[in-house]
């Protein structure tokens, strides 16, 4: 397919809507991703049409969500080409997916003075979880830092690396400063050392081709919403062996195989790790986001915010005090930046009067902020929606908030 910004942007009711009168300029998208129209008319069309809980009834409206849901499931299976869909359990996000993975193969794998090697770039998300974890099993967290550009220092790892290492966990992408890891290369190393790899896919997954079996990965994990799918739907992907290994996370409804006061018995796989009603509506738009993002074609998404990229980052790059963090060579569309002596929120207001929809603060990476000694940044992050004349209105803003504040 051509790619045809005006029909793309026209797939998307909100970038018609003004702010404060302005047109609303949206540069959020790696807190939140806007819904096409396909997304939100599936929502109503299953509320309106086909509503019933599933897997337990045997009437045709609990058979047709049922359906629709497992069809959503080898969906995501064949969008990161796993090998079945039992590998695929449905969460609520890339939050529940860790949350899930550190107590489940933390319960049975992890053991007192065990170690975990995350990086320095990762969201509070996948540190927090493990630091829970290593309190309750006295286990010890281990750091891959980064460089000043924003890249892991990838030469460290084989020195963090011991005999007590189970498990590496890092993003692919860095939500703050946009750099892409070279997660090949790292799982390689951590599987010539027998460590299995948790990757977080949260800022990936919707710039460039996600291919679990060819990356080896243990485990990839990410949230709906980022994606242009609905809030409440995210993906745990596992290979088979680990996660017929894992015990349930929570208990309850659809896990279940016998229930006895004496012995309960679990269900098979993906169920084992779906406790209770899913959000099975939420799922099916998840599968519809897919199918749009596929018919866009992610290899010109990803032409398209490179392009957005480069542009941004050069008329960035003429304002005067305006410092970029995170300069890696491989980057996605994520600019996290400062103006000297200018507070981030000062700058995020004065956009925001001006339509321009940007983030500020730490980003929920408290430790990047540390190495770089800044209590926060402003974050501009583009998707394929967004335009290069777009830019060209943070840019103009950017040069009034200077004005403004110096
Ligand atoms: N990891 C990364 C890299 C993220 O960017 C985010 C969301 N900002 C998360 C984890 C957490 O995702 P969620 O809030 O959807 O669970």
């Amino acid at each position: 397919m051509d790619f045809d910004i005006k029909k793309i942007r026209s797939d998307f009711p909100i970038l018609s809507h003004t702010v404060y009168g302005k047109p609303l300029i949206y540069f959020d998208n790696a807190a939140t991703t806007q819904k096409p129209e396909c997304v939100i008319n599936i929502i109503s069309e299953f509320y309106k049409n086909y509503n019933s809980n599933v897997h337990r009834g045997v009437h045709l409206l609990s058979a047709k969500c049922t359906e629709a849901n497992e069809n959503a499931r080898k969906t995501i299976q064949k969008f990161i080409n796993a090998n079945s869909s039992k590998e695929i359990i449905f969460t609520h996000g890339t939050t529940d997916s860790i949350n899930l993975i550190a107590t489940s193969f933390g319960d049975k794998f992890i053991n007192k003075d065990d170690e975990i090697i995350v990086s320095e770039l990762e969201h509070h998300s996948n540190i927090v979880p493990w630091q829970l974890l290593c309190e309750r099993k006295q286990a010890k967290i281990k750091v891959l830092p980064f460089n000043e550009k924003g890249e892991l220092i990838v030469d460290k790892l084989k020195n963090l690396i011991s005999k007590k290492t189970k498990l590496i966990t890092l993003n692919q992408v860095s939500n703050s400063l946009g750099t892409i890891n070279p997660i090949k290369k790292i799982i390689e190393i951590a599987h010539s050392n027998n460590i299995p790899v948790m990757i977080d896919g949260a800022q990936a997954i919707q710039h460039q081709k996600v291919d679990v079996k060819k990356l080896d990965c243990d485990f990839y994990v990410f949230s709906g919403h980022k994606i242009y799918a609905p809030t409440g739907t995210g993906v745990l992907y596992g290979k088979e062996k680990w996660l017929e290994q894992m015990p349930p996370y929570q208990g309850g409804g659809d896990m279940i195989d016998v229930v006895t006061f004496k012995k309960t018995t679990y269900n098979e796989l993906p169920f084992k790790f779906e406790a209770g009603t899913p959000n099975y509506i939420g799922n099916i738009a998840l599968g519809k986001a897919l199918d749009y993002v596929s018919s866009i074609g992610i290899s010109n998404i990803a032409k398209h915010e490179k392009e957005l990229l480069e542009y941004g980052t050069q008329k960035l790059s003429e304002i005067e005090n305006l410092i970029i963090y995170g300069n890696a060579k491989n980057k996605t569309s994520v600019i996290s930046f400062l103006i000297n002596g200018i507070h981030p929120y000062d700058t995020g207001m004065v956009l925001d009067k001006l339509g321009v929809a940007v983030r500020t603060g730490n980003h929920c990476t408290q430790p990047v902020m540390d190495h770089y000694k800044i209590p926060g940044t402003v974050r501009a992050s583009f998707a394929f929606y967004n335009t290069i004349e777009e830019i060209d209105v943070l840019y103009e803003g950017l040069l009034k908030v200077v004005k403004m504040f110096n």
